[in-house]
């Protein structure tokens, strides 16, 4: 069970695409521009980004399903063909921290609702790019030191996993420091928070894997959270 912390980050395309502009950057007014320069240095000072992961041994691997340490099942066929050349199975769960969500809901209250919508834009950037970080520095850290590969990421409600499936995620998650906690509607709380797996290659396993991108054979033409051949949202 570990503890990481990174810098933040964000990508600008990528807000200025949750803010409309879906491939012309050139429709984002200069008033925005810096309202999301403004929110993003407001974040830089509020959030406290950390990240809480574990590691199971992956005990058995189905057609629709894996199964890890304790009897706990994860349902979904893509995750499970990601991960058939795996033993190990990193949990992780990532936070910008309870300031953010005030932040954004007092923005709001005060009725400052394009501030507040910037704001919330900027800070899932933000929480993307931590995960980002945290999952291409561990493949590469294991790469390097003992030849093996993290697969791509999947989180419950995405993909085939449903959104149910964050309950046996935080079971595995259960005693993160983060204090990130779980509702019964499957809300995390903080708002800005991601929690997640991907697998880990056993040592020198083949290669036929190792880019493996479930996206790549997937016929849904309007999924938001398509990766590319670099592993992220991004083409
Ligand atoms: S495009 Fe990729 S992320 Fe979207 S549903 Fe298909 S496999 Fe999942």
């Amino acid at each position: 069970m570990k503890l990481s912390i990174i810098k933040p980050g964000f990508d600008r395309k990528v807000v200025y695409a949750r803010l409309g502009a879906e491939t012309d950057m050139r429709t984002i007014s200069g008033k925005v521009r810096k309202n999301v320069d403004r929110a993003y240095e407001n974040l830089m000072e509020i959030s406290s980004p950390s990240i809480f992961y574990t590691s199971e041994d992956i005990t058995c691997i189905e057609n629709n399903r894996i199964e890890i340490a304790n009897n706990i099942h994860l349902k979904s066929r893509k995750l499970a063909k990601t991960v058939r050349e795996c033993n190990e199975l990193i949990s992780f769960v990532g936070t910008l921290g309870e300031d953010v969500d005030k932040a954004i809901a007092t923005t709001m209250k005060k009725g400052r609702v394009s501030d507040a919508f910037i704001m919330d834009a900027v800070a899932s950037s933000f929480m993307e790019h931590i995960i980002q970080m945290f999952w291409q520095e561990k493949g590469t850290a294991l790469q390097k030191k003992e030849n093996r590969y993290a697969t791509v990421r999947f989180s419950p409600g995405y993909c085939d996993w449903p959104v149910t499936g964050q309950k046996k995620l935080f079971k595995v998650l259960s005693e993160n420091p983060i204090k990130v906690m779980l509702s019964e509607s499957m809300l995390m709380s903080p708002r800005k928070s991601v929690s997640g797996v991907f697998g880990i290659s056993e040592p020198g396993s083949g290669n036929e894997l190792k880019n493996y991108l479930p996206c790549r054979d997937c016929t849904r033409a309007d999924c938001a959270e398509r990766r590319f051949e670099s592993g992220t949202r991004e083409n």
